[in-house]
């Protein structure tokens, strides 16, 4: 998140720059699998919805753009995905959806087993949704991290921040053997983000949510199309590898990989792809994912510390909304217009104690 709102901030004229403790891709964003999942995340048309929707459309500018920029190709997926029910629950859920969202395309099992012909007969119907692709995150990550020094942004990598204190006019961000001064700051550390909460007055709103996922390449490749289940996913990459992910572990910072967790999910994956089981094993692993209270991302100003931002909370949407959170802080910033509705939706002070907040977490 951090290298998407600098991209943002240097890009409009500002000049950014980025602590990061571990270097390259996040701890959660290395993990993930990257699909852009407007319609498996959203189940009726609204503000969160919307949001998402800008990010995933921002994307396709994006990709040119960070590919000119620094050469790395960010693995747009052109081939959109699927949600794909096993049992007539699912159905009548996908059903409902429809019909908040008729762009989308309704596919009968058959249908479904007619195009992807390795799928089980425990496919029963699909919810097809074309333009909600994946990316490569790693590379996301790397090609927002080097725009942003293109537009003249800077980087302190293996530092970790130990304080923020406010200075007068400026904060004071603590490192090791220095400090920095800057005018404002966004607290975008992932998982970890709660003591910069709890710090400044507010409750800590972070679920930090352990998954797991393993991925697999098979000789031939099988499909295209993102399949989006119930408790699990499959995610083809271009490289030939498919990754299947992900369990779900709340409060669980763990970043062992489990033989119990990975055995889950290839009993799931094989009862739909039965080929599978026949493909060689590339690599397995897990991650932390940044989860709120009340399952809605943090971004916006502090409520009491002005020119003091939170960019987190965005647990399995990270990814995907990665380019209309860094929008959002560079606008917030810069004074643009935000709309109003949103900016309340994702503001931090939903977490202020004395407004009555309802979630009470400890870290
Ligand atoms: C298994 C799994 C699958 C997922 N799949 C998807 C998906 O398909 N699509 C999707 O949209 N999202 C997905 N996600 C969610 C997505 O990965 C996260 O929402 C997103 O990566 C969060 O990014 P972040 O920058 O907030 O956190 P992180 O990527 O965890 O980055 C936090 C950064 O903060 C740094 N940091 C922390 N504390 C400090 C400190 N004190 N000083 C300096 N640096 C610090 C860390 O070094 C790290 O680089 C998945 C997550 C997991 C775990």
């Amino acid at each position: 998140m951090g290298h998407s709102i600098s991209y943002y901030l240097n890009k409009s004229g500002m000049s950014a720059v980025v602590v990061d403790e571990s270097s390259g891709s996040g701890q959660a964003t290395k993990a993930a699998a990257g699909m852009l999942g407007v319609h498996t995340e959203n189940h009726i048309p609204g503000k969160y919805h919307e949001f998402c929707l800008r990010s995933r459309d921002l994307y396709e500018e994006l990709s040119k753009e960070l590919f000119d920029l620094t050469a790395i190709d960010i693995g747009l997926s052109p081939f959109g995905m699927r949600e794909v029910a096993t049992d007539e629950r699912h159905v009548d859920a996908l059903k409902s959806k429809y019909a908040a969202f008729p762009h989308l395309d309704w596919m009968e099992g058959d249908q479904l087993r007619n195009e992807i012909t390795c799928l089980s007969d425990q496919v029963l119907g699909a919810l097809s949704m074309k333009r909600d692709g994946h990316v490569e995150p790693y590379k996301v990550c790397e090609a927002f991290k080097k725009a942003a020094l293109c537009y003249g942004g800077s980087l302190v990598e293996y530092e970790s921040v130990l304080g923020i204190e406010k200075v007068g006019d400026y904060f004071e961000i603590k490192l090791k053997h220095e400090s920095i001064q800057v005018k404002r700051v966004v607290v975008a550390s992932g998982a970890a983000s709660g003591r910069w909460f709890t710090e400044t007055g507010l409750t800590n709103p972070m679920v930090p949510t352990k998954g797991e996922c393993f991925a697999i390449k098979p000789r031939k490749a099988f499909f295209k199309e993102a399949l989006f289940f119930n408790n699990f996913y499959i995610v083809p990459k271009p490289d030939g590898r498919y990754i299947i992910g992900a369990t779900s572990s709340p409060f669980n910072v763990s970043t062992d990989t489990t033989a119990g967790g990975i055995s889950s999910l290839m009993n799931l994956a094989f009862h739909v792809v039965p080929d599978f089981k026949q493909a060689s094993l590339e690599n397995y692993w897990s991650g932390v994912r940044p989860g709120s209270a009340d399952g809605v991302p943090i971004i916006g100003e502090h409520p009491d510390y002005s020119g003091l931002y939170f960019a987190t909370g965005h647990y399995r949407n990270g990814i995907l909304l990665a380019p209309s959170t860094g929008q959002m802080i560079k606008d917030l910033m810069t004074g643009q217009q935000v709309d109003k509705s949103i900016k309340d939706m994702l503001s931090p002070k939903r977490f202020e104690p004395k407004g009555g907040a309802i979630y009470e977490y400890s870290s």
